[in-house]
């Protein structure tokens, strides 16, 4: 039996969770928010798995910063017993988002592969410093446990030079380390290899599409167990529409901006990262929101919907001729999970390419499901993505806790 606690790291925010791997159940989990706000909010909670029942303590007051917060979760957790050492917690994995050009793998955590996460903040600078902040928080508040950092990029060190070298003149993009290395790897392992599963399909004969749709938005083509393409590139701005950001734009915009329109870059990249995606088009970052527009006949926010379809259609084709077959085609992550209307729109071209889906299936299913008919060649799945029980895993994998799958 392993216990892990996962940290995912954000610049204002902490998300744990205690997860025991034999049995896959969350035990304990914590959220703190709105840190270095005059005003955050913390929540801590014990779930029915750790053998008593749930109950939460919550706080509304000012976490100075990353410790502070941390110091407090451990606090209450410690008042309703499921501090790490009440639940014998063994290991502690972090989410990193980059892993640049070095880390394919999860790694264990040590002084060396701090540095090394540092150094890759010139590439991600609005996320890895965040996700660096929990490790070293982390390993202050909670020494004597071993840390492993898993990388959001991971999954994708796979990709073909093809798919992840940009046409730009080769020596600037090999100095900098500029090539597409893709995100929400975890997650797209963890779908891929539970649409397998669900199956009954041995993982490495599989061609398959992922598509997850969060607020963050990304697709990959899967080839035979392996990653041959993604969506999101150097940094997760590239690819899909999402909630905040554009996906794919015609570069010379951004330098239209700076140079022709006197925008400094600091704004540029506040537009792309906060004010586009669906915020910038329909002032709904929230799918449900937008989808509320859509219902109310909203002009923009029609327009945005139709401009996430019309992404989504193309990022599928494209990936579609890469793979030359099609077996699987999985929807992940809040919008995934959620929009059975989504699901429909995004395939419903695809009906001379082999792919049905089962309108019953697809709008009144909940969890793990098929969504395709029984005759669709192609099928299609909706499949609830657990990042934080694959980052567990792969504590498991790295510290020989327990067995790889
Ligand atoms: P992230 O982990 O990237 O923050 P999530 O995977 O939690 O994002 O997805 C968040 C998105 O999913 C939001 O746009 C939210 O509106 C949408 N979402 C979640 N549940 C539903 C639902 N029942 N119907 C429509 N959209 C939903």
């Amino acid at each position: 039996m392993t216990r892990v606690l996962v940290i995912n790291s954000g610049s204002s925010s902490l998300k744990l969770q205690i997860l025991d791997t034999a049995v896959e159940k969350e035990l304990a989990w914590a959220l703190v928010e709105r840190i270095g706000d005059p005003v955050g909010s913390l929540t801590v909670r014990r779930s029915e798995w750790t053998g008593s029942s749930a109950q939460s303590r919550s706080a509304e007051a000012e976490f100075a910063d990353h410790t502070a917060a941390l110091g407090l979760v451990l606090e209450l957790a410690a008042e309703l017993r499921v501090h790490p050492t009440d639940l014998g917690v063994e290991a502690i994995g972090h989410r990193v988002v980059h892993g640049g050009p070095a880390f394919h793998e999860p790694v264990l955590v040590t002084p060396e592969v701090e540095a090394d996460i540092e150094e890759l903040e010139l590439l991600a600078p609005l996320h890895n410093p965040a996700n660096l902040r929990g490790i070293r928080v982390a390993r202050e508040l909670l020494p004597g446990l071993p840390h492993v950092a898993v990388f959001d990029t991971g999954f994708f060190h796979t990709l073909p030079a093809a798919a992840h070298t940009y046409a730009i003149d080769a020596e600037t993009a090999q100095r900098w380390h500029l090539r597409r290395y893709g995100f929400h790897g975890t997650s797209h392992e963890f779908v891929s290899r539970r649409t397998a599963d669900v199956l009954g399909r041995p993982y490495d004969e599989l061609n398959q599409i992922v598509l997850h749709l969060g607020n963050g938005a990304s697709a990959s083509a899967i080839e035979a167990g392996r990653a041959v393409d993604t969506s999101m590139g150097l940094t997760p701005l590239e690819g899909l529409v999402m909630g905040t950001r554009p996906g794919d734009l015609d570069p010379g915009l951004i330098i239209h901006l700076i140079r022709d329109r006197g925008m400094a870059p600091e704004d540029v990249s506040t537009l792309l990262n906060r004010r586009s995606g669906l915020e910038g088009l329909a002032g709904a970052r929230d799918f449900r929101e937008l989808l509320a527009g859509v219902d109310d006949d909203d002009e923009a926010a029609t327009l945005a919907y139709d401009v996430v379809i019309h992404r989504l259609r193309r990022y599928i084709g494209g990936y579609w001729a890469v793979l030359g077959r099609v077996d699987a085609i999985t929807f992940t992550a809040g919008v995934g999970e959620n929009v059975a209307r989504l699901r429909a729109d995004a395939l419903a071209t695809l009906g001379d390419w082999g792919v049905q889906i089962d309108p019953e299936a697809n709008e009144n299913g909940s969890g793990e499901r098929l969504i395709s008919t029984p005759d669709s060649r192609v099928k299609v799945l909706v499949v609830p993505t657990d990042e934080e029980l694959a980052i567990a895993r792969a504590c498991d994998v790295v510290l020989g806790l327990g067995p790889a799958d």
